[in-house]
């Protein structure tokens, strides 16, 4: 198993972004907004997720894809972390590129694979360097074979913790309408999500679900359970038959009659399933801003296009004071 080496992925960042600015510190001029500060001032927000690349000769495409996602200037922007694989280093430059050359504020997933104190000291070191104060806190998922009693981390509720303990850091984490997979059942998910929370964990963004009901039930457990922080919600637009396979196998997901019938009707025409699975999405979206949730959190599956589609079909959301 390669663990993530986060000097590497700062040198990295530098050496393929020569435009970088780099700091000792946070500085006034590179103080970041935090997501906290977005999710108050904004009445309805609309951010976006983008992945990095695996490999280095992937880091040109997967750069400029991002940087059409972010082109179309979301609230902030979310680059995941690929746990203990050589993506991983791939995530910082990715988002420090964001940040800077677009201004949209990032926040950088971290999980808990791996961990020791200084590896994490060393990436929170490199995260302020470049002006990045947002992290998604993430136990990540455990490798084959690995063993987290080894890990200075065990799951999500200490490394935020730790994090917050570091300096002044913004953190998020996940949550599961559905229930994570490893939890017996949604009320213990919830009761040790309380714990994240009670750890210091500043807003929520939920794993994808296609049901809004499965999401208004679940806030309603979550705020019974004594959960006040913003929790925003992850959609992501089914575009093809092979993803739509992919999620109602692994994602354990209830899936609505309608989007069954989708990729029925679609199952040999690439072109009218994308179009209808980017509409389901924009129905569920305005089913859920119509209900009063503020915040969506779109997993664009790095596509600037589908994103680009959603975003015209929600005009005010961005690009303005709402
Ligand atoms: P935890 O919050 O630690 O929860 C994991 C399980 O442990 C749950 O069943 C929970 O009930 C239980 N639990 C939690 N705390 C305790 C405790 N103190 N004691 C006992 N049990 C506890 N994965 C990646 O590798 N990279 C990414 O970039 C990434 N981004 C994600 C973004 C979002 C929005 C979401 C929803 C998931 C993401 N994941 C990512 C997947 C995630 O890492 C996995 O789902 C992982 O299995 C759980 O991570 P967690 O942070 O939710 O874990």
């Amino acid at each position: 198993m390669i663990y993530i080496n986060s000097r590497e992925g700062f040198i990295l960042a530098c050496d393929m972004l020569p435009e970088l600015a780099v700091h000792d510190h946070f500085t006034t001029e590179t103080e970041p907004l935090k997501i906290t500060e977005i999710l108050e001032k904004k009445e309805r927000t609309l951010s976006f997720e983008v992945f990095p690349p695996k490999t280095y000769d992937k880091f040109d495409t997967v750069r400029d894809a991002t940087e059409a996602v972010a082109a179309l200037k979301p609230d902030y922007m979310s680059v995941t972390f690929g746990a203990g694989g050589s993506g991983a280093r791939y995530t910082l430059p990715i988002a420090a590129n964001i940040e800077q050359k677009f201004g949209v504020p990032v926040i950088h997933h971290l999980t808990c694979v791996g961990s020791t104190t200084e590896n994490i000291d060393e990436k929170l070191m490199f995260m302020r360097m470049v002006g990045v104060c947002n992290v998604l806190a993430l136990r990540g998922d455990i490798p084959d074979g690995d063993d987290p009693s080894s890990w200075a981390f065990k799951h999500a509720d200490s490394l935020c913790a730790y994090i917050k303990s570091r300096g002044d850091f913004c953190v998020g984490g996940a949550c599961y309408p559905e229930k994570h997979p490893d939890a017996p059942t949604l009320e213990d998910d919830i009761s040790n999500l309380k714990k994240k929370v009670d750890a210091g964990c500043d807003f929520l963004t939920t794993q994808l679900f296609l049901d809004n009901a499965v999401f208004y039930r679940f806030v309603e457990k979550v705020r019974a359970a004594g959960i006040r922080i913003p929790v925003t919600a992850g959609i992501m637009p089914i575009t093809s038959v092979k993803q739509f396979d992919r999620i109602a196998v692994l994602s354990g997901s209830k899936i609505p009659e309608k989007l069954l019938s989708i990729a029925a009707r679609y199952s040999d025409d690439p072109e009218g399933m994308r179009a209808a699975g980017i509409g389901f999405a924009i129905e569920q979206i305005a089913g859920l801003y119509a209900s009063g949730v503020k915040n969506i959190h779109l997993y664009t599956m790095n596509s600037a296009a589908v994103a680009r589609e959603i975003v015209a079909a929600f005009p005010g959301v961005l690009g303005g004071e709402n």
